[in-house]
């Protein structure tokens, strides 16, 4: 095999190491043959489906309930999902309605149903819901298993350290392996926002999702390394390789305990300027992860995956219950909750299609365009504003006058609940994220009328160099350092403090060791970024000097490029001794 060979790249979804042996997953029935049924035995074949069907829907009651224990809600509300399938009569109606008129047996019909229905959901652009094919997928193994009587159940009788390699890798079988014995997932398919990605990092196993070709590139047996940190599968490595990565493993249990430690010390600097050091979350099964990484608070809340998970915007009990669920359990910490930010690449189906998404209706456009839609997502924030711990952030502002409509809105909600007597948070601060050219051009006038700013570089970055944030052919022109994009942001952070607000940043620049300084520098009040990255994030704030860094970087604004930017920046970065990066350099 050759040296490429040997290595498979793909999306790191779980980070970690794990090295064992390969146990490839495969979903095995004998073939399904189309048989005739004659027509006095057609009630008896349908009957037989039914049944099928009503032990799948047992199987997965029985599944949430085991689950439960170990899972946040959210995870129980995948087979929930998969549940819904099977109450779906363009599911289960319409394979009886032809296993009638096509007199054929069931198995045969329902595969062919289900494998119309994945079809469909594969073809869809939007990555999102191409990862929902898995919920199907599910779905259709386990009544076709039921129906043949001949599944593979090949992962409960895996043992030692095996590295499970799938095409793609349903919730309910992450949730029914053996965790002792499995150390590590690969698949095929899925990408980052993939359930089996989120089951991973909620069972902290090294995990590399979206490989293409893992289940034909390896065998049973094969000895695997998975680096979860950087994507990369390794087949079949020689000793040295081995040895070089359980020498990193080690080095990285022992940075998990000293990181451990940094758990309850505030991110605060040599000379004492302290940041807050909050966490970007999309979906709530992430609180325990928030909490672990030792995380001020929550800095970002993307509330759009609520939506995108059940491809409808939940009713606003159930919204309700949910925010105040996270301010509950971080309290008395502060959790903000944005509000939708659905279009661009967070695309449901029933959005309008546009030439040009991502300058469309996205995030408050949308939600000012649908301004019901918009009020039942306010009256939830704002009835779970009673914990104390809630403020709002309306993302993709561009002005002053959008932001104006968006807080009349806000007031209608307010006061219609109010009227009825429902308890709320009658002071909630309110802040919109700056992540727009126009926005960070005006951010004097914006400031006057919000309690706080949440700097999303994300998008800055994009709609100030022209440069789409997933395009990876024009990656280079993306750069955080580039001067325009910094000086926009120094002007943001100083417009803020003119005005006596505190201002943050949410975007991936914050969890980048070189950017977070200068963000540092330039007296940013909060950093915000996945769980996982706060404890380097927190370890360089303490390893830093403030003062020196606000010196430098005015100094590095004047520079012209963003190779000179970083050039000047490089030797101010503080040192810190348990930097994940240089550890993951292997
Ligand atoms: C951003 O744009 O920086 C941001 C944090 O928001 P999102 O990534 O959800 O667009
Ligand atoms: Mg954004």
């Amino acid at each position: 095999m050759s040296e490429e060979r040997r290595v498979l790249k793909g999306i790191p979804a779980s980070p970690g190491i794990a090295i064992g042996r390969a146990f490839v997953y495969n979903r095995r029935f004998a073939a399904i043959n189309q048989r005739p049924i004659p027509a006095d035995r057609v009630e008896a074949e349908i009957s037989r489906f039914r049944t099928a069907v009503d032990e799948a829907m047992n199987d997965l009651t029985r599944l949430q309930r085991r689950i439960a224990v170990d899972f946040d809600q959210d995870i129980v509300k995948i087979f929930r999902a998969h549940q819904a399938v099977l109450e779906d009569p363009e599911v289960v109606d319409v394979t009886i309605v032809r296993i009638r008129r096509e007199l054929t047996n069931a198995e045969y019909i329902f595969d062919d149903v289900m494998r119309g229905w994945i079809a469909n959901y594969s073809s869809i652009e939007n990555p999102f819901f191409r990862e929902r094919t898995a919920d199907f997928e599910d779905v259709h193994y386990r009544v076709l298993a039921k129906l043949t009587g001949n599944a593979q159940t090949g992962i409960e009788a895996a043992d030692g350290e095996i590295v499970l390699v799938a095409h793609s890798l349903s919730p309910s079988d992450t949730a029914e392996l053996d965790r002792d014995a499995v150390c590590g997932f690969i698949t095929d398919a899925g990408g980052q926002t993939s359930h089996t990605a989120i089951v991973a990092r909620g069972l902290a196993v090294p995990a590399v999702v979206g490989t293409n070709i893992a289940t034909q590139a390896i065998s049973d047996g094969m000895m695997i390394i998975i680096d979860g940190n950087s994507g990369m599968v390794h087949l079949d490595p020689d000793a040295d390789t081995i040895r070089r990565y359980r020498e990193t493993q080690s080095r990285l249990s022992v940075l998990g305990h000293e990181l451990q430690e940094l758990h309850d010390l505030p991110a605060e600097t040599r000379d004492g300027r302290r940041i807050e050091l909050s966490a970007n979350i999309e979906l709530p099964a992430e609180l325990e992860d928030v909490l672990n990484h030792g995380a001020d608070g929550i800095g970002l809340y993307r509330t759009e995956f609520l939506y995108l998970v059940g491809n409808e915007l939940p009713p606003e009990e159930d919204q309700t219950r949910t925010y105040q669920r996270i301010a509950r359990r971080m309290a008395p910490n502060q959790v903000i909750i944005r509000t939708l930010d659905l279009g661009a690449d967070k695309m449901p189906k029933q959005m309008p299609d546009e030439a040009n998404p991502a300058l469309g209706q996205r995030g408050i456009r949308l939600c000012l365009d649908r301004p019901e839609m918009f009020k039942v997502q306010l009256r939830a924030i704002l009835r779970a504003g009673v914990e104390g711990n809630v403020s709002l952030m309306f993302p993709m502002i561009s002005g002053l006058q959008e932001l104006r409509r968006a807080k009349a809105l806000f007031e209608e909600a307010r006061n219609e609940l109010l009227e009825a007597g429902v308890p709320i948070d009658r002071k909630m601060p309110i802040g919109i994220m700056v992540e727009i050219p126009s926005a960070a051009l005006t951010a004097h006038d914006l400031a006057k009328e919000v309690d706080f700013f949440s700097i999303g570089t994300n998008d800055l970055i994009q709609y100030t160099v022209a440069a789409d944030r997933g395009n990876p052919s024009i990656a280079s022109l993306y750069n955080p350092c580039h001067p325009a994009v910094l000086r926009l942001v120094a002007s943001v952070i100083d417009a803020a403090h003119d005005n006596d607000i505190w201002v943050g940043v949410c975007g991936a620049m914050a969890a980048h060791p070189l950017a977070a300084c200068i963000l540092l520098g330039l007296g940013v009040d909060e950093l915000s970024m996945s769980p996982i990255d706060i404890p380097e994030i927190k370890s360089l704030i303490r390893s830093a000097d403030y003062q020196e860094l606000k010196t430098i970087t005015r100094e590095a604004l004047d520079l012209s490029t963003s190779e000179e930017i970083m050039r000047f920046m490089k030797p101010h970065q503080p040192k810190t001794e348990l930097d994940v990066s240089d550890m993951m350099r292997i």
